[in-house]
């Protein structure tokens, strides 16, 4: 059976920060037991309903705030897992985690469970920035995570930051770059702020209290980035990441995230977290209350009958995909990849066609507009531009 990725949604948080529009709350952490209890049982739904066991290659905690969970029910989590799945050797095992709460031994059980790889969000080090934001930490407290992550020996590490906030200057951006490049992460994640509407923050902007971000800002602060991390020995490998080289070589690259923008399965457990495999797309239950109920509702004893995978009680929509929206897809998530694009020969071997021919149409324009390129290393591959980096929605429409 072909290898799948697991992503688990721990949707708690101890206080929502101010432009999260995630599947995340806050004050609940009283049904942490019983919502740990529920996404065993639907690991074991999903995992009893594949005729054959299921390859594991690697697993990711997200949410949410997964490091808000007692380390006995991390454990609880990872019973089922090794009970109910195939877990291949040297797994990436990663776990999103908010510096300021976290202590060395509980990092050490962590690493203990087989966690090897942390996600932190630090998002700025300037203390203006992280008010507006309402994150509930300050960069002091990141940098003594990183120490203690360092102790608990888990090497390597992610660093989230957020940039073109509103009233960031280039100049505050430039320090908080390097604030991060100063911890020496093996990876970093750098997302655009986007101001949703149902946030705190998309009602400060509707009521006029708070000034959109700026698009040209943003966009210098990206160019900046990618320049500064070059000089550093970073990467860019995905449109929003960078990684650094181990000691033999190896691109730090999270392979979690790769399975999604290579389009291949992966399974997803908890309140609202969507899955791609047996060929659907699969989407939860957004309400971790009405999650937890629709599994303890269920009748277990039945699963292999009742459920086809990767069907489960917790699941409110499936869509099988077709070959066309495979294929799709397949442009739409790989063209992020910077460096891999989307090679011709695994896409003639997965889908029998060249997709040189199959989107004739919509790559010569996006070529001529200077977005995309063929790459003719290893058989040709198609990817953006520098350009393209920074106008791939214009790409992506293409393909949709
Ligand atoms: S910690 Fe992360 S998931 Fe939680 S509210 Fe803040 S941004 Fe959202």
């Amino acid at each position: 059976m072909q290898a799948h990725s697991l992503y688990l949604h721990i949707p708690f948080c101890h206080h929502r920060c101010s432009y999260c529009d995630f599947n995340t709350y806050s004050g609940m952490e009283s049904l942490i037991p019983d919502y740990v209890r529920g996404l065993c049982q639907e690991i074991r739904y999903i995992a009893r309903s594949s005729p054959h066991k299921i390859p594991i290659q690697t697993i990711f905690f997200g949410g949410g705030t997964p490091s808000i969970l007692p380390i006995g029910e991390i454990e609880r989590i990872f019973s089922a897992i090794e009970r109910e799945f195939e877990l291949i050797e040297g797994l990436e095992i990663s776990l999103e985690a908010n510096p300021g709460r976290l202590s060395v031994e509980y990092l050490k059980s962590l690493r203990d469970f087989g966690v090897n790889r942390i996600s932190l969000g630090m998002q700025s080090a300037n203390p203006q920035d992280l008010l507006l934001l309402e994150r509930q930490h300050d960069f002091q407290m990141v940098v003594s995570a990183v120490r203690m992550l360092r102790k608990a020996g888990i090497d390597n590490l992610n660093l989230d930051l957020i940039y073109g906030l509103p009233y960031q200057s280039l100049d505050s951006w430039q320090r908080t770059l390097d604030s991060g490049i100063s911890l020496k992460p093996d990876h970093l994640s750098l997302y655009a702020l986007t101001i949703e509407s149902g946030t705190p923050m998309g009602s400060w902007v509707k009521k006029g209290l708070l000034s959109e971000p700026d698009a040209d800002i943003a966009a210098d602060m990206y160019e900046y980035a990618g320049a500064r991390l070059a000089t550093q020995g970073y990467e860019l490998y995905e449109i929003s990441n960078w990684a650094r080289r181990d000691s033999g070589g190896q691109l730090m690259t999270c392979e979690h995230n790769l399975q999604y923008w290579r389009n291949l399965p992966y399974l997803g457990c908890g309140a609202g977290a969507h899955g791609f495999a047996g060929g659907r797309r699969t989407e939860n239950e957004l309400n971790p209350q009405k999650y937890v109920q629709a599994l303890a509702d269920s009748v277990e004893a039945s699963s292999r009958d009742k459920y086809k995978f990767p069907q489960n009680p917790a699941l409110k929509n499936s869509t099988v995909i077709t070959r066309d929206r495979e294929m799709k897809e397949t442009m739409l998530m790989g063209l992020r990849l910077t460096k891999e694009g989307v090679a011709r020969a695994p896409f003639r071997d997965r889908f029998g066609v060249d997709l040189k021919d199959e989107y004739k149409a919509e790559i010569e324009p996006l070529i001529k507009s200077g977005l995309l390129v063929w790459d003719h290393s290893e058989g040709g591959r198609l990817r953006l531009t520098h350009r393209g980096y920074l106008l791939g929605n214009q790409v992506f429409m293409q393909f949709v």
